[in-house]
């Protein structure tokens, strides 16, 4: 019997721009989900929505037998696991699904410290943004035991039926979704550079976006719910510069580590630059579509609807 018919409650923390949709969605499917945010806003949306809120991350835990997490940075998930009143304290928790990015080290590590309280640990990123997460195709790539994968699979499943096995150990799947962002990131920062480019030459944005869609320059950081945002200056929807320039300087990290010279990575060490300067620019906590800010403010163009 899966989880859902046995009525098994599901634990998460951490409801953001990612985990509030994921966690709508599991209480939509008739899951008692207990959750945990910092933010009483987003704890109270949750609410509202039939999910049980917890005083902490240890009380998810002492309610739920797996606990998933998806907080924005390394910081926040240690504290939200292991800190005072973390999910490691809990006395139902038998399974720490990590849906966080936070790269292979951070997840080998909790997987190691969580291993001695007899918690096993499901590496689980996501890709597709609140969007994808609302019309069901999630990406989400897992990495862990198979009896482990084998176990969550049934909650993951009622996320998403894109479900990536990417290994037995844990942090393989991290190491493919920084994989996947550089690229993300690197679409992005090309595509916007494209569009003011365009803008620049006495093209119609809207119409640079759709040729291109239709054409050999097509890629993710040229579709509409990129553009839109852009092209109504309403810059939000998507998520924050400061989660992608972590994603970008943690899969850089990742290749030192393994031997892969940056050097060789030319493309990247390009549009990271351009994620580097919006940060130095203060808009760290900006949506990721502002992005095309630093480039209009350099070449002097600004990109409308
Ligand atoms: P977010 O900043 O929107 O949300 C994070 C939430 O975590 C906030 O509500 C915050 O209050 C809460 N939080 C922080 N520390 C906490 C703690 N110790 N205990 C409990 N709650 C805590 O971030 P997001 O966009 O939802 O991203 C979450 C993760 O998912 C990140 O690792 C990000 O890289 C990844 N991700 C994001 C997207 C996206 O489109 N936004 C897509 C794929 C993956």
């Amino acid at each position: 019997m899966t989880p859902r018919e046995q009525g098994e409650p599901v634990g998460f923390i951490g409801l953001g721009n990612m985990g509030a949709p994921i966690a709508e969605r599991l209480v939509a499917a008739g899951m008692k989900v207990h959750v945990y945010d910092l933010d009483a806003h987003a704890n109270r949306r949750l609410a509202e929505l039939g999910a049980i809120v917890e005083s902490s991350a240890k009380a998810v835990a002492d309610a739920a037998v797996t606990v998933c997490t998806c907080l924005p940075t390394i910081k926040a998930s240690e504290s939200a696991v292991f800190g005072a009143n973390g999910a490691s304290f809990g006395q139902r928790i038998r399974y720490f699904v990590e849906m966080s990015t936070v790269g292979p080290h951070a997840v080998r590590a909790a997987e190691a410290r969580l291993a001695e309280r007899r918690i096993a640990t499901l590496d689980a990123p996501v890709s597709g943004g609140a969007a994808g997460v609302r019309a069901g195709t999630l990406a989400i790539m897992i990495a862990g035991p198979q009896d482990v994968r084998d176990a969550v699979r049934p909650i993951l499943s009622v996320i998403s039926s894109r479900i990536f096995e990417i290994g037995d150990a844990p942090g393989q799947a991290q190491t493919m979704k920084l994989v996947n962002n550089l690229l993300a990131a690197a679409n992005m920062a090309t595509s916007f550079e494209a569009l003011a480019l365009g803008v620049k030459l006495g093209l119609s944005p809207s119409k640079v976006a759709e040729v291109v869609n239709a054409s050999s320059g097509r890629n993710s950081g040229m579709e509409d719910r990129k553009t839109g945002p852009i092209l109504t200056r309403r810059f939000e929807g998507l998520g924050a510069i400061s989660l992608l320039e972590k994603d970008i300087a943690l899969a850089f990290d990742m290749a030192r580590e393994a031997g892969f010279p940056v050097s060789a990575l030319n493309a990247f060490t390009g549009m990271a630059k351009l994620w580097n300067a919006a940060v130095a620019q203060g808009m760290a906590g900006e949506d990721v579509t502002a992005l095309i800010k630093v480039i209009e403010r350099e070449a002097g163009v600004e990109v409308r609807g």
